[in-house]
């Protein structure tokens, strides 16, 4: 009795596993700053929610939310394997001993999504399987480039301002890009330093500052230092952007 018992749990055990269990790329939500993942629709995510895939979700220790109970990811059951490969490691442009931003070498870095728009010089991004030191989802501020204030609430919307947001948003917002780092990986508010780039190879933050719609922010060493500097003297000289109404 007990073994015909034993073999009928056994049957709706594998039934359960095969029908229930999230799909890897199932997707769920986290939010910015909660430990729990989600399913569409769950109060939790009224402040803020960020799409992943299950997979994503538990690799980076988030739990099923226990209100709206979320697929669970068995591992085991085909899903084990990584969602896109990541490089071992970060690929830092110092250490590279990279002088132009055109000699990285976009297969070394970090792939990622870009998910929200903050600022013209900040974005949101989602790293699929993010390697150490990376979370799922990050804050990136961008290296060496300083774009004109629309979002600080106590100044107000500097001269240029949306125009540089609205061009990160148009360029970088539901694209893939690639992440490459320097000295510091974090700022004092934890938002990751990172260069930008996007699939045609080209560097983000240095578009920022050749079209204008930047400063070279330079009170901070970095790898690119020089070219950033060059590339604002340029867009100065030619009045681009920021720089049209400079006498
Ligand atoms: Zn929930």
């Amino acid at each position: 009795m007990n073994r015909i018992r034993f073999m009928l749990g056994m049957v709706f055990m594998l039934v359960g596993v095969l029908l229930f269990p999230g799909a890897e790329d199932a997707t769920v939500y986290v939010t910015n700053s909660g430990q729990k993942y989600h399913n569409d629709g769950c109060s939790s995510l009224a402040r803020s929610k960020i799409a992943v895939t299950l997979g994503d979700a538990v690799r980076s220790g988030y739990e099923p939310c226990s209100v709206c109970k979320p697929p669970v990811f068995v591992a085991g059951t085909g899903g084990a394997t990584p969602v896109s490969a990541q490089p071992e490691g970060l690929y830092r442009v110092n250490t590279a001993h990279l002088t132009k931003t055109t000699e990285a070498a976009l297969s070394r870095m970090v792939k990622a999504e870009v998910v929200g728009h903050v600022d013209g010089d900040t974005v949101r991004v989602r790293i699929p399987n993010p390697p150490k030191d990376l979370g799922t989802v990050e804050t990136i501020r961008m290296i060496g480039v300083d774009t004109p204030e629309t979002v600080h609430p106590k100044r107000p919307v500097e001269y240029f301002g949306i125009e540089a947001s609205n061009f990160t948003k148009e360029r970088l917002l539901n694209r893939q890009v690639y992440l490459a780092f320097d000295w510091d990986l974090r700022d004092r508010y934890g938002r990751l330093l990172a260069y930008i780039y996007t699939e045609d190879g080209q560097c983000f933050n240095a578009s920022l500052v050749r079209e204008g719609y930047g400063h070279a922010y330079i009170s901070y060493a970095f790898q690119f230092i020089e070219e950033f500097k060059n590339l604002e003297a340029d867009a100065k000289n030619k009045k681009r952007g920021l720089w049209s109404n400079i006498e």
